[in-house]
């Protein structure tokens, strides 16, 4: 056995009381704040220590990883996909996901709305922007945005409840979590996943009304 570096428990508690702090000081109610635990990569036992510690909220990156882990322990969890979704995985992604939070082209909405039709599944669902217009990165463009949603909706029948970015790892992430908060705000969604575990706090300044924290709760990721 590794010795444990990080109590997972004390650090979901830390994070919770600055989630709750930076909604105060910006006039949000905490309570507004989802806090989704990225588990991806991570050991077992910190995972089962925010369980314990009440966490009910996880995200993951990879289907297949996810299956494994959670098959076994879904009742009474809800899973984020956060990761990029292949279009041959859609199918299984909706069976065993609660909500998608990579929508981020035509290929895939047709797929995820397939597959929810078949199975009859409710599935929510993200839009990931690509905020930074980075060229190795997921998510539909700035500029492309609003005609996305359109299409999503009135093509496909998708009722996207919000939007997801991840900003650039070298830019300062606050105008990039104050333009996914204007796009989604023009296209009527009420909901902003952004905010990782160097800047969920100004994430939530900005109107996160979910963050997505892994390191900052279990310690930095093993390498694979
Ligand atoms: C890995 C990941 C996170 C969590 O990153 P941390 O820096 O460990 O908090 C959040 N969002 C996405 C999309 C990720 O892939």
């Amino acid at each position: 056995m590794s010795e444990t570096v990080f109590d997972s428990a004390a650090a979901r508690a830390e994070v919770l009381g600055k989630i709750a702090r930076a909604a105060r000081a910006s006039g949000r109610d905490p309570a507004d704040v989802t806090l989704v635990a990225v588990s991806k990569q991570q050991p077992w036992e910190p995972v089962a220590q925010v369980l314990a510690a009440g966490q009910q909220i996880f995200g993951e990156n990879r289907v297949q990883e996810a299956q494994g882990r959670w098959a076994d322990r879904r009742a009474g969890v809800e899973l984020r996909l956060i990761g990029p979704l292949q279009t041959n995985k859609a199918k299984d992604a909706v069976a065993f996901f609660d909500v998608i939070e990579t929508l981020d082209r035509e290929r895939l909405a047709k797929a995820l709305a397939e597959a929810v039709q078949a199975q009859g599944r409710a599935l929510r669902l993200y839009v990931q922007i690509n905020t930074g217009e980075e060229p190795q990165k997921a998510g539909v463009r700035p500029t492309e945005a609003d005609g996305f949603i359109t299409r999503c909706r009135d093509l496909y029948g998708l009722s996207p409840e919000g939007l997801m970015c991840i900003p650039p790892a070298d830019e300062p992430p606050g105008p990039h979590f104050a333009l996914l908060a204007k796009i989604a705000a023009r296209n009527g969604l009420g909901r902003l996943s952004m905010g990782m575990s160097g800047d969920y706090e100004t994430a939530v300044r900005f109107g996160a009304t979910s963050v997505r924290v892994g390191s900052a709760l279990f310690g930095p990721r093993p390498a694979a």
